[in-house]
């Protein structure tokens, strides 16, 4: 096993899969203008993920999976890839997780659950449902409702809750998204509003971790829990329930020092951290479809991009005006 391990002695074991970039939403927040889509053969194969992914789990010690998009449910053969997935988890130390907007899922999730799917994060962003419509595009809070409730009843070890938190827009929410998470029994992660490539990224909207914490405390205490290695979100069990928050400082307080995180977008690239620059990807798509793209040279290419990853990411001000890819297409 040859870990990959970058000039800061950082061992990634973390692997993120765009599955496509396409989606049924609209999030405010992740690509308004719908700047493009991939047509089909820019998107990678589920043939040619699985070979990614079987290389870099039995050969280089990725051991954490989760599939995104776009909307992971919108791609028609992603069960095949649970398949192969599975099979690879008789062999191998492997967690697998999806994040998903809830809506496709429900009917697939018995199934998936079978196949070893562990870890479901689901978006919500408002529990109102007209405030939920404008967010999203999509007036399907209860339908993403009955997800959360169809995955509690299948018992998944994980199950959590995205929301991404906008100044004046969501967050008189916080207090109902902590008592959504002591109901639920689960976590809810209050997400920092990121600025990503053409996304109205804005710094009136952006409300940092500590003033969510701050409006969460009004409804309840928080018990501040152990760090997890690696982890990218501060914990909080809520005093009197099972439920937990998290916070999650992509902005105001960076986590790079523990990152362990390669991103596979869905058109192929490989890129060291959600906020590269586009000359910091790497075209690992290119590389399978032409003559020399033996495992050897896949590696190597990973190894060469693990050497320029940087040691943290710029600052946010120079992220929004910085040309990055599309959140959807990176998966987050
Ligand atoms: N469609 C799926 C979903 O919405 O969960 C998976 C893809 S989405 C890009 C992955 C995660 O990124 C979601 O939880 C979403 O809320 C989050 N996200 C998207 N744009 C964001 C932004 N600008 N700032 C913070 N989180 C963002
Ligand atoms: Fe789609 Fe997820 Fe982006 Fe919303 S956050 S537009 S659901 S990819």
């Amino acid at each position: 096993m040859i870990p990959f391990i970058d000039s800061f002695g950082r061992q990634h074991t973390y692997l993120r899969v765009s599955v496509t970039d396409a989606c049924n939403m609209r999030c405010t927040y992740c690509d308004p203008f719908r700047t493009g889509r991939f047509t089909n053969d820019r998107l990678l194969s589920m043939e040619e993920i699985l070979r990614l992914v079987r290389l870099f789990v039995t050969r280089h010690g990725i051991t954490k999976l989760r599939m995104t998009g776009g909307e992971p449910m919108v791609r028609k053969d992603i069960l095949s890839l649970f398949h192969g997935i599975a099979e690879l988890k008789t062999l191998y130390p492997l967690s697998v997780g999806m994040t998903t907007n809830g809506t496709l899922l429900c009917d697939h999730l018995p199934f998936l659950r079978a196949l070893g799917l562990d870890a479901l994060n689901i978006s919500i962003d408002s529990l109102d449902r007209d405030l939920f419509r404008s967010i999203t595009g999509m007036d399907a809070l209860p339908q993403v409702l009955e997800t959360f409730r169809r995955a509690q009843e299948l018992v998944f070890p994980s199950v959590k809750a995205n929301v991404v938190i906008m100044r004046g827009v969501n967050d008189h929410e916080i207090p109902a998204f902590v008592r959504f998470a002591a109901e639920y029994s689960l976590t809810v992660r209050f997400i920092e509003y990121m600025p990503l490539a053409q996304n109205r990224w804005e710094t009136g909207r952006f409300l940092d971790y500590r003033s969510m914490k701050r409006i969460a405390e009004e409804e309840g205490t928080l018990i501040p829990m152990a760090y997890q290695p690696h982890s990218v979100s501060k914990d909080y069990r809520i005093a009197g329930s099972s439920g937990m928050v998290s916070f999650i400082s992509s902005v105001s307080e960076h986590f790079c020092g523990g990152c362990n995180r390669l991103r596979l977008t869905a058109d192929g690239r490989l890129r060291t951290c959600l906020f590269a620059l586009p000359e910091m990807e790497t075209d690992l798509r290119a590389l399978l479809r032409s003559d020399h793209g033996s495992n050897e040279a896949v590696a190597d290419a990973v190894r060469k991009a693990l050497r320029n990853k940087w040691e943290k990411h710029p600052d946010p001000e120079i992220l929004a005006a910085t040309q990055s890819n599309v959140m959807r297409a990176i998966g987050g």
